[in-house]
């Protein structure tokens, strides 16, 4: 990694509760100032955004590849080229984006006019998780310097390429009086929660969240949570099968080896169905990935050997180990799990009642294609919901009935990749949206604003209230 160690410095000091504050206070100060409110200041800090992608692609494909043995074609399509894309849509919308909006008024308001104001939040913290840890860094903090704010991204310990590189390439291409990055774990991150923000944006697991919402409940500072879940994908018997097994191989074992967090996490189907369906997974994952998929150099490796021992046991529980139809093969040197599929695992596992976030896809059958809506909903809300199916019918039900953060139909992990669509989780699946304009929206004030002159200064609103006056 030539590259990469020529640009990533080695961090220096230990970051605590007493830098965290200068810290803020350093950038709230500068807030102040009124720099980041500008036109000029935004679109000068995105397309720097933009030119920090063009000029270290290189760099950045190399560090996902140092984390998580990411595909160089998979690193550019969902994180590089998919970064890149919201950059260019925020320079290209934010004259857009930050005009004021005129609504209509009211005969008690005459004469007068009104206007929907936005203003940034102010020091905002941005808090990223490992598994696409360029996209969740920088996506998040397009959308926090567009909207005006300064921002501090922490991203996660778990990615550290990815993380030194974000740490030196802010530092070399932003405006660093306004937009930094502290890296670290849990006692840098405790100490960065122990500040006063004006918004937290925190992508990770339900767990975390719980803590990021208590302490941002201290300062009332508002939160938003972009986590994940169980996501399901149900599969009719009507479909095409080819195009349908590897649009959830896409969403499976193509998408980061199963560690993301719209990713397919178990499939539903029917009894009848359910073999037509494995063999098409069978081969089509031979198609991609070769006979020995432990030695394709198109699946990403588990993140770290913490991961990789979680799902292992997950593999080995009781009940699950004799369910499995492909795959199941480990090598803990290369922290790989070949793309596994078990049929019917029993609904207690873990494997049913955690988030997999590998390349394990559980199948489970039922009667009736219905019947997986109350799989479904058994489960906390999900994330992502995925249906494959020719009916529109059964379409227009699986959108009114089942609720998740965001749906592709007839294919998988797509919504993601619309600008226009809301991107965030419903219950523990996340609170808050983002991507394209939402992200914009999620990190400024909608500030109503009514103008009034000086003329039509009614007397019916002044006392005395006298009865002549509630005739009117
Ligand atoms: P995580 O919750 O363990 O960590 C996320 C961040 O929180 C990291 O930056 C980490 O340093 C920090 N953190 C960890 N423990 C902490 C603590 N005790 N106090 C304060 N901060 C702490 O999540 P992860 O393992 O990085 O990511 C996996 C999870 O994230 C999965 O549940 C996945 O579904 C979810 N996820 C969601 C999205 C989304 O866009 N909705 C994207 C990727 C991942």
């Amino acid at each position: 990694y030539a590259t990469l160690s020529a640009v990533v410095k080695e961090q220096t000091s230990p970051f605590n509760g007493k830098e965290a504050a200068l810290l803020v206070e350093e950038l709230r100060s500068n807030f102040n100032t009124g720099r980041t409110k500008s036109y000029e200041w935004r679109i000068s800090q995105l397309q720097s955004i933009a030119r920090m992608i063009d000029e270290k692609e290189k760099c950045i494909t190399e560090a996902l590849y140092q984390d998580l043995s990411k595909p160089e074609l998979e690193a550019f399509l969902a994180e590089i080229s998919n970064t890149k894309s919201s950059c260019m849509l925020a320079i290209k919308e934010l004259k857009n984006w930050m005009a004021p909006e005129t609504v209509k008024t009211s005969v008690t308001t005459f004469p007068s006019s009104a206007q929907i104001v936005s203003e940034p939040l102010g020091v905002v913290l941005v808090i990223s998780a490992w598994n696409f840890p360029f996209l969740l860094s920088v996506e998040p903090v397009i959308g926090a310097i567009a909207a005006g704010n300064a921002v501090v991204l922490k991203p996660s310990e778990i990615a550290p390429a990815a993380s030194s590189l974000l740490a030196k390439l802010f530092s070399e291409y932003l405006d660093n009086t306004t937009i930094r990055v502290i890296e670290g774990g849990v006692p840098e991150t405790t100490a960065l929660l122990d500040q006063k923000w004006d918004k937290i944006f925190f992508t990770g697991g339900a767990r975390v969240a719980r803590i990021i919402m208590a302490a941002a409940a201290k300062n009332l500072t508002p939160v938003v949570l972009e986590l994940g879940g169980k996501c399901p994908a149900l599969v009719d018997s009507d479909v095409n099968l080819q195009v349908a097994a590897r649009r959830i191989i896409a969403g499976k074992w193509a998408c980061n080896s199963g560690q993301a967090c719209i990713g397919v996490d178990y499939v539903i189907t029917t009894k009848d169905f359910a073999s037509k369906l494995i063999d098409a997974l069978k081969t089509e994952l031979e198609t991609f990935f070769g006979q020995n998929a432990l030695e394709s150099k198109d699946l990403s490796r588990i993140v770290n050997s913490f991961h990789f021992k979680r799902l292992e046991s997950m593999l080995k529980e009781n009940g699950v180990a004799n369910k499995i139809v492909h795959g199941g093969q480990t090598t803990e040197d290369k922290l790989k799990i070949s793309p596994t599929i078990l049929l019917d695992v029993p609904e207690a596992s873990s494997m049913m009642q955690e988030e997999i976030f590998g390349p394990l896809l559980p199948v489970i059958t039922v009667q009736k294609i219905e019947d997986g809506f109350q799989v479904i909903r058994s489960k906390p809300k999900p994330l992502a919901a995925y249906l494959f199916t020719n009916s529109t019918e059964l379409q227009k039900q699986f959108v009114q009935n089942v609720s998740a953060g965001g749906m592709t139909i007839n294919d998988t992990v797509l919504h993601v990749t619309v600008k226009d669509l809301p991107f965030g989780g419903v219950g523990e699946s996340g609170i808050g949206a983002y991507h394209g304009k939402f992200s914009y929206e999620t990190f400024s004030h909608k500030k109503g604003v009514l103008y009034r002159s000086f003329s039509g200064d009614a007397d019916l609103r002044y006392p005395p209230y006298t009865p002549k006056k509630k005739m009117v």
